[in-house]
């Protein structure tokens, strides 16, 4: 697994959103260092849903051969790739979120 966390910078601060409670411990331990803000995300439906369309479904993913395919818009990929790419949406959702309660 590569870049597991993206870095976002809001107002004075680094912002990391991670999609593995895996790498929570260590990315504390990083953000520690550096005064930044950890992020971790609840990976409900992660799975099931198309990262294009949002459409959720148990159907869209076939586990047995690691693939995802939408049944709404016809999107295709590998299933963890997808539950890592809608952890990632729902990071960067929460970041979005978060930094505008900061500015008012
Ligand atoms: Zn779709």
């Amino acid at each position: 697994m590569r870049s597991v966390t993206k870095k976002v910078f809001i107002k004075d601060r680094y912002v990391s959103a991670s999609w593995s409670y895996q790498f929570r411990q260590l990315l504390e331990y990083k953000a520690s260092m550096k005064q930044s803000l950890v992020i971790t995300v609840p990976p409900q439906y992660t799975s099931q849903m198309s990262p294009k369309c949002g459409h959720i479904d148990k159907s869209n993913r076939n586990k047995k051969l690691h693939l995802f395919c939408c049944k709404n818009c016809g999107y295709q990929s590998n299933d963890n790739r997808i539950g890592a790419m809608n952890l990632f949406k729902k990071g960067l959702n929460y970041i979005e979120e978060h930094s505008k309660e900061v500015a008012e």
